[in-house]
């Protein structure tokens, strides 16, 4: 059992008894069941490389039981029926609980995720809000509209559609949950989550959570698996009305093939590759900072992150100096060690990933500004820890074109704003960019002008209840989440219509 962490931190009596179990199973209709052929896998501390807890591998048939466990719930618990304030009765609950526990999630998030506890426990107040505002926005919500139109009378009626699919990445696995089933369960509709392999316990945890505060069975069903094996039977499942994927555009593409397959509607949140438009009017060692601790948030494991800064020439090279000095006094350490500011990266495979694109960056001609790379932690011997580190050169570079996912940065210069918005928008990806400048008239014209889903002023990675969070190309299709659109997706109308 593990008690304690290489660095020696006692853990949380709660979090020791959770780990301890020997096998952690899904839950499905409210049981916990291992897989049907008992397959598993291990999830791993990524601060110390340590084994954190046997996770069951769920197989096509056990999938399979898990959608029509969601179907069962839908069908013959009131779930559905409720009207939407006793509905919501449950979902305040759920809220109330996580809030209780919030200390316990937010442990073995950081352990399961390798971010540090601070940032997890902001995730779990995230779920908290994220499901209270879907309860709130769905009281206020007319399921029978009229439509006034000449010579008819005319109503759209809604309806939660039944069983819905989540498949979900390991970088925020527990506010992510939150953004899918959120608004699916405030519609009346019911679940069926697939974790990451490599965050499972979060979410497990959670719906352990909602049996025991009398959700009812088969309303949250968690399936933990590998990929191919869990994530893609999932996809396949023709039984699902909706699927929800987030991931890399790589696997999203195989989700929306197979939900097309069944013309199952699919919602696709994918990478992202942001810039930072920085105008010369900016204070320089304040925007180094916000944007130091942009790339350093979770290891930059951040679909929405700067990942390239876009400097004007006039104040490059004082920016750059001072990016420098901030990224240099970063504390890298165990997620939850103290005064870490940042943790490791989520696995070995993530580790090399991170490593392998500075290298390829550098061989294709990039300039190292900062280097980064592999480095030790005093006490943690296996954990996957890489400094931050600054690229710069030509925007062709590989560095500069693909989704890298760690704590680097690429740096290039414009001259005025029309090259700042050209070479901001000039990528696969359209996720978020941000501006940065004292000139808000000019902020307000080049966010408004960036081909990606957010435009964030003086500030990036602003996700925000109530505005919708989206992406454009190959960043995603589907909506934006954290909002109405998002809740809307989750009823099905029907149009009814009387001429008169
Ligand atoms: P990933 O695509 O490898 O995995 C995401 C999920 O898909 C996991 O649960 C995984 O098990 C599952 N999966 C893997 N293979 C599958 C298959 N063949 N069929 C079905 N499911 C499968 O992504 P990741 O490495 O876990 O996460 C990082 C990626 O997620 C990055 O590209 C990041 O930008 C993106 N992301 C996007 C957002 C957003 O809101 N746009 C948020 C977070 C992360």
């Amino acid at each position: 059992m593990t008690t304690q962490t290489e660095i020696g931190k006692t853990l949380l009596p709660e979090v020791q008894a959770f780990l301890s179990k020997k096998v952690h199973g899904a839950v499905i209709g409210g049981q916990e069941v291992t897989a049907s052929n008992g397959d598993t896998f291990d999830t791993r501390d990524p601060g110390t490389g340590e084994k954190l807890a046997t996770v069951s591998n769920m197989q096509p048939d056990d999938v399979e039981r898990a959608v029509a466990a969601a179907q069962k719930a839908f069908d013959e618990t009131d779930w559905a029926r409720l009207p939407v304030n006793e509905r919501g009765v449950h979902l305040m609950r759920l809220a109330d609980a996580v809030e209780q526990r919030k200390s316990i999630i937010a442990q073995i998030e950081a352990l399961d995720s390798g971010k540090i506890e601070a940032q997890a426990a902001d995730d779990v107040q995230n779920f908290i809000d994220t499901i209270r505002y879907f309860c709130g926005l769905a009281q206020g919500l007319s399921l029978d509209t009229a439509i006034p139109v000449a010579g008819h009378e005319a109503s759209v009626v809604r309806h939660a559609w039944g069983p819905c699919g989540f498949i979900v990445p390991w970088n925020f696995p527990f506010l992510l949950c939150g953004w899918g089933i959120g608004p699916a369960m405030a519609a009346g509709n019911t679940c069926v989550v697939k974790p990451a392999e490599d965050t499972p316990l979060s979410a497990l945890y959670m719906a352990h959570l909602a049996k025991e505060i009398g959700i009812p069975d088969g309303v949250i069903n968690v399936i933990p698996g590998v990929g191919e094996v869990t994530g893609a039977a999932l996809s396949q499942n023709p039984n699902l009305c909706r699927m929800s994927f987030t991931g890399s555009p790589e696997v999203g593409r195989l989700v929306a093939r197979e939900c097309g397959q069944n013309l199952i509607p699919v919602k696709l949140e994918l990478g992202g590759k942001g810039a930072a438009v920085i105008f010369d009017d900016v204070d320089i060692p304040e925007a180094a900072d916000k944007l130091a601790q942009a790339i350093t948030f979770h290891a930059g494991q951040v679909c929405c992150d700067a990942t390239r800064w876009l400097v004007q020439k006039t104040i490059y090279d004082d920016f750059v100096n001072a990016a420098v000095d901030r990224l240099k006094a970063v504390q890298i350490g165990h997620p939850l060690g103290d005064g870490t500011q940042m943790g490791p990266v989520v696995s070995e495979v993530q580790y090399k990933r991170v490593l392998g694109y500075l290298e390829k960056g550098t061989a294709a001609g990039a300039e190292t500004v900062l280097e980064g790379g592999a480095v030790q932690v005093e006490g943690c011997a296996g954990g996957h820890y890489v400094k931050p580190a600054l690229l710069a050169g030509s925007l062709d570079n590989v560095a500069a074109r693909e989704e890298i996912f760690g704590p680097v940065a690429y740096l290039a210069s414009f001259n005025d704003e029309s090259e700042g918005i050209r070479l901001a928008n000039n990528t696969d990806y359209g996720l978020a960019n941000s501006v940065w400048s004292s000139d808000l008239a000019r902020c307000k014209r080049v966010a408004s002008q960036f081909e990606t889903g957010n435009g964030w002023i003086n500030s990036h990675n602003v996700v925000v209840h109530g505005v919708p969070y989206a992406g454009v190309k190959k960043s995603g299709m589907g909506g934006g989440v954290g909002s109405l659109e998002t809740l809307l997706d989750y009823y099905r109308n029907i149009s009814v219509i009387r001429p008169l």
